[in-house]
């Protein structure tokens, strides 16, 4: 089985920075990781080829410092990595990233199921993995929270939604992004590190994936991003003493004062 998990480098921080000129995220000057629900999608393919088979091979477009977490990727289990990394893929919208990607993908070729996230700690849209599988034309499952079984091209799993869970049987090749839920990812072994440091990095550039150039890039992405701004959130607390009887009737007044009952 031939298994793609894309995975994106973000800033190490909750606190997201954006420039106010540019209205993009500042990445300068913060260490970056891999985006912690990619680590599940890592963990997770890297199960698939123990239990049923097969090749590993991570993907990732951005810049050149990107290549430390594919080669993170490599020290949990995977096989191979892929960098797509050119300027003219460069301010690109989801619809553009997902569009380099799966060029990326369609390039590995023979894929069975492509592993992603369910949303980036720093974009946080969720959008990537569906448009990958739009331009794939292939299905796509999001928020899977358990794989049973895969056998005669299908696969058996399970979506954790807000109040239920869904149970789905679905024809390969498909697209899935996976919830925290999932899986505990592992912790790379020593054997595991020795061989990412050796690991070749797959490097391609917009020429090798024979895209249309129109699609990428700041020109390509059809997002324009008008404003961005920080909600400041007040901390106002009322704290109020007594009997317990006396203690609900206030709460149930405050409740009241605000709408909530
Ligand atoms: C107008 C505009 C301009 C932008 N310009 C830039 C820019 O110049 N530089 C820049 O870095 N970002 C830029 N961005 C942000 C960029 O579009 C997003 O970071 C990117 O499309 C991923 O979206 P997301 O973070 O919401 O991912 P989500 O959709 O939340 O990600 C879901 C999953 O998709 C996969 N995935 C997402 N992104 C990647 C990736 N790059 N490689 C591999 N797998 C991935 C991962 O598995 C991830 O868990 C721009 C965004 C807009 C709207």
């Amino acid at each position: 089985m031939n298994i793609v998990v894309c995975i994106k480098q973000v800033p190490d921080t909750f606190e997201v920075k954006i420039d106010p000129e540019t209205k993009r995220i500042v990445r300068e000057g913060v260490e970056s990781i891999i985006n912690p629900y990619d680590n599940y999608a890592i963990e997770e393919a890297v199960r698939l080829k123990e239990r049923f088979g097969g090749v590993v091979t991570a993907i990732s477009m951005g810049p050149p410092q990107a290549e430390k977490a594919l080669r993170d990727a490599i020290a949990m289990g995977v096989d191979g990595a892929v960098l797509l990394c050119d300027m003219k893929f460069a301010g690109s919208d989801t619809l553009a990233t997902s569009y380099v990607l799966s060029c990326g993908i369609k390039k590995i070729g023979n894929f069975d199921i492509i592993v992603c996230g369910r949303e980036t700690l720093d974009g946080s849209t969720g959008q990537v993995g569906p448009e990958i599988a739009y331009h794939l034309n292939i299905p796509y499952v999001t928020y899977v929270s358990k794989i049973h079984n895969i056998s005669n091209g299908i696969i058996e799993c399970t979506r954790l939604l807000e109040d239920h869970y869904e149970e789905l049987k679905v024809r390969l090749p498909v697209l899935i992004t996976v919830v925290k839920e999932i899986n505990q990812p592992r912790i790379p072994s020593l054997k595991g590190m020795m061989k990412a440091k050796k690991a070749q990095i797959n490097i391609w550039k917009s020429d090798d994936i024979e895209g249309d150039t129109s699609y990428y890039g700041q020109d390509g992405s059809p997002t324009r991003v008008v404003d961005v701004w920080t909600e400041h959130m007040k901390k106002e607390g009322k704290k109020v003493a007594g009997e317990t009887e006396h203690l609900v009737e206030v709460l149930v007044d405050e409740l009241k004062k605000v709408g909530v009952v």
